[in-house]
């Protein structure tokens, strides 16, 4: 009877360490967390409307407060130019504010003259906007090039983070191939993979706590753990874009919002720290 009580008592514990609460408590601890908000008009270039800005960043902005989050908003030029409001309200939050292009137009459809003078207009405005250089860039649609790495490390950028399926954890990019790692001081950062982009849409019938766990599950064998989420302003309210975009805004307003808020009260025990673009290339330079 005792052997019994023993035997049980040892399948119990190990039952509950092999839980998976407590596997990944262990596993997620130290891990580097980036909120990166790609900071346009409303799901361009189809609406270009402006309730993102108008109402969803004041409910991003208070929820990430609430969760002491200090993220990244990734602004295109225009958005600065036109609501220089919007973005000191970030900055004063602590934020950092890194560059989105001027326009929301394919960075890699643009020669390379035309990308140079994206990057230029949209740091200008930037720095017009809050009085500080951005540092961190991302490609409108993620479509970087090789002449946007060599054009951004000129212009002084250290971080590029557009989304890449061949390399999701951060590296340095060859100068002759931006996909392949090499020695160029700017630092890729690609959102993460859960296994899609962790962006709302992309984790659509999935729980983001599920997500999170898979992606930091994916980099078991990394000392230092780096999960990228990627969000807009107007994923946080309900847009009405034509039917056939519907899978890309079927994720907008309070789904996403719970997901976020989920997701967050999630990490409040987990000891995961809260980093920027800026930041992480700090942290990996050590
Ligand atoms: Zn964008």
């Amino acid at each position: 009877m005792k052997k019994l009580i023993i035997f049980t008592v040892f399948i119990s514990l190990l039952l509950l360490i092999g839980s998976s609460e407590l596997f990944n408590k262990a596993e997620i601890k130290g891990t580097y967390v980036l909120f990166t908000v790609d900071t346009e008009y409303d799901f361009p270039p189809v609406l270009n409307t402006e309730k993102g800005l108008d109402e969803g960043m004041p409910i991003l902005l208070s929820i990430f407060e609430e969760h002491n989050v200090k993220a990244t908003f990734l602004v295109t030029g225009e958005v600065a130019d036109n609501r220089p409001d919007i973005l000191m309200d970030i900055y004063q939050k602590g934020h950092e504010i890194g560059s989105h292009s001027y326009h929301h137009k394919s960075i890699k459809a643009q020669t390379k003259p035309e990308i140079e003078n994206q990057i230029i207009l949209s740091t200008k405005a930037i720095e017009n906007a809050v009085g500080v250089r951005p540092v961190s860039f991302r490609a409108p649609g993620h479509s970087a090039c090789n002449d946007l790495m060599i054009l951004l490390q000129d212009e002084g950028y250290l971080v590029e983070a557009s989304a890449e399926k061949i390399n999701t954890y951060p590296y340095h990019p060859d100068e002759n191939d931006w996909i392949l790692e090499g020695n160029m001081s700017i630092l890729r950062v690609p959102v993460s993979h859960t296994p899609a982009y962790f962006y709302p849409p992309t984790t659509y019938n999935r729980s983001w706590i599920d997500c999170f766990n898979k992606a930091v599950s994916e980099q078991s064998d990394k000392d230092i753990k780096v999960i990228v989420i990627g969000l807009h302003p107007w994923e946080l309210v309900e847009i009405q874009p034509p039917d056939k975009y519907q899978s890309y805004t079927r994720a907008c307003g309070d789904y996403t919002i719970e997901n976020l808020t989920s997701l967050l009260n999630y990490l409040d025990n987990q000891n995961v720290k809260y980093v920027t673009l800026e930041e992480l290339y700090y942290i990996m330079q050590e």
